[in-house]
């Protein structure tokens, strides 16, 4: 008692330190209260001054404003992602939360943002303009369809031969894992700043994975598509809060929607390949005719 209690209280509030692992600002304590005020860049936290930290706290009392004026008009919540951002339209604001607990931004605050598909461009964002660029996931993944197909296809036959073979499924058959990668692994969302606690903020939201036991590309695109309404309602909503008068603009080759096959151009070459081996496997009786007549029209795009 009588060694801790020699502790001076916290030179901001004079409210008490903690016992345990209590925080410091340029070597002086300071209680959680204080303490847990702290909403800003990692640099900035690790660089902050007592003086700067009694600037922030000025900050931070004009921040509770906000949050008390905050009307939450969209909830962006991207489920497995964990990831929330609120907005509020009137009030042009938004907050990296689900109630606006942390630092609030006005919407003018934000200098621009980009979405990417691993490296690659989906969106970027500022006062200049939205710019949307064309995906290649879809193509991509379409273009895995016939391997995918085939790994599926063996899966089934070798457990038809596992039950010819004593009636009973036993393991005698190696498993077969799925290890081929996705189109992408992840989207990466960037928030850069005007303002004098924030530079950029970051988040990694995954990208839609492939079943491993049964990976289907129809199932793929489902959730890739269910992922880009999240990321196109994000974009609408930055849009709205901090660049209202900004026009879009797509770039890419063609017209291409997101996520959407093209129907009104001739069958791409690979497609008349694709269909060829679809041919082949309805022909080997891996695919029944209907299979076959249902996947020729998804590639013809009819
Ligand atoms: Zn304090």
């Amino acid at each position: 008692m009588g060694l801790f209690s020699k502790k001076p209280p916290c030179p901001i509030c004079g409210g008490k330190i903690p016992l345990i692992l209590p925080s410091k600002i340029e070597g002086e304590y300071i209680c959680n209260n204080c303490y847990n005020k702290i909403d800003m860049d990692a640099d900035k936290e690790s660089n902050l001054t007592m003086q700067g930290f009694r600037e922030y706290l000025a900050f931070y009392d004009q921040n509770q404003i906000l949050k008390g004026q905050f009307v939450v008009s969209e909830r962006i919540d991207f489920g497995l992602w964990d990831t929330k951002i609120i907005f509020d339209y009137q009030n042009k604001l938004f907050c990296m939360s689900k109630n606006p607990d942390k630092t609030v931004f006005e919407g003018r605050q934000l200098k621009s943002f980009t979405i990417r598909e691993d490296s690659t461009p989906l969106f970027e964002g500022s006062a200049a303009g939205i710019r949307r660029y064309t995906s290649t996931v879809t193509e991509r993944a379409m273009a895995m369809a016939p391997q995918i197909a085939q790994i599926a296809a063996s899966k089934r036959m070798a457990r038809t031969l596992d039950r010819l073979d004593d009636g009973k499924v036993n393991n005698s058959t190696p498993v077969q894992y799925f290890d081929i990668p996705e189109p992408f692994q992840a989207f990466h969302v960037e928030l850069h700043f005007d303002h004098s606690y924030w530079t950029v903020l970051k988040c990694d939201m995954d990208g839609p994975r492939f079943n491993n036991t049964l990976p289907d590309v129809n199932n793929y695109l489902r959730s890739y598509q269910q992922s880009i309404e999240e990321i196109e309602k994000l974009v609408a909503a930055l849009r709205m809060v901090a660049f209202p008068d900004a026009a879009e603009q797509s770039i890419g080759p063609g017209m291409v929607g997101m996520g959407v096959l093209q129907t009104n151009m001739a069958p791409p070459a690979d497609a008349i390949e694709e269909i060829k081996k679809y041919k082949a496997l309805m022909e080997d009786g891996v695919i029944s005719q209907q299979e076959f007549e249902a996947k020729k029209k998804q590639l013809l795009g009819i």
